[in-house]
């Protein structure tokens, strides 16, 4: 079963003024566990808007959104807040982790508020860490983290609550290209690991090159790059 469905989405902004903008025209996607799938497009094209219509940040004007065999679009304000919650991880081009607090700590509190013991969070804040080459940091608070760090941290706490879908807007579209590839490495680490469903948005066409799938944002439809 796929964990995410988008089916004929539509999407304007400004709808009914002169100023219209038709972004979605009939997007269709079905996304797998265990497969990361770039999507490609110029600035403008629509990323952002079809990203967060999949995390249920956004409403589609039509069409349908299903998450795990949830046909999310039946759902109301809670039931999509929760389905979020629980199985949706977002990563953005910029981490912002809360300053205040250690690396570590970025990574157990989502795991707190979502009913973990501290123990168990701190387990896994610190086997994520691990796996993307940033243990040694946990301690650290976020300005004393290199960019790339940070951004690190930033995926570890987006899969702290073990989501089954991440949702990536340029991952690594802030950092330098040897650092980026480095980062999009830890990545891709993670998904793997974890078995995730990720729709990862990119300008870079040779990280995209390295995902399961491409996909280009066309007329407001997804065709195989
Ligand atoms: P991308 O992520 O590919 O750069 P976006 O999804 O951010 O594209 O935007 C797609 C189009 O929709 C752009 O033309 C953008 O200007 C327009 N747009 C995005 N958000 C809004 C909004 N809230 N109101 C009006 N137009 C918007
Ligand atoms: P919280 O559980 O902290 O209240 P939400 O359920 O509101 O968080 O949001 C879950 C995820 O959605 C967060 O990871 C956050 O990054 C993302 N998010 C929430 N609102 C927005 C928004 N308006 N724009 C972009 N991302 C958002």
């Amino acid at each position: 079963e796929p964990v995410l469905t988008l089916t004929g989405i539509e999407k304007s902004y400004l709808r009914g003024t002169p100023g219209e903008v038709r972004v979605l025209r009939g997007a269709d996607l079905v996304l797998n566990a265990g497969e990361a799938v770039a999507l490609v497009a110029p600035s403008g094209a629509g990323k952002s808007t079809l990203l967060h219509i999949a995390g249920l940040l956004d409403m589609a004007d039509a069409g349908q959104v299903m998450i795990a065999g949830d046909d999310m679009t039946r759902r109301g304000d809670r039931g999509r807040t929760a389905t979020r919650r629980r199985d949706v991880g977002f990563i953005y081009q910029f981490h912002h982790l809360l300053p205040e607090f250690t690396a570590a700590e970025n990574i157990v509190l989502p795991q707190l508020a979502d009913g973990a013991s501290r123990a168990a969070a701190q387990d896994r804040a610190m086997d994520l860490l691990a796996r993307v080459g940033v243990a040694g940091r946990a301690g650290h608070r976020p300005a004393a983290l290199s960019g790339g760090e940070q951004q690190r941290v930033a995926f570890c706490r987006a899969l702290a609550n073990r989501p089954r879908l991440l949702l990536a807007d340029e991952p690594t579209g802030n950092l330098d290209p040897a650092t980026s590839d480095q980062v999009f490495d830890a990545l891709m680490e993670l998904v793997r690991g974890e078995g995730l469903a990720a729709l990862i948005a990119t300008h870079n066409m040779d990280l995209a090159a390295r995902m399961d799938r491409v996909l280009r944002l066309e007329e407001g439809r997804l065709v195989a790059a």
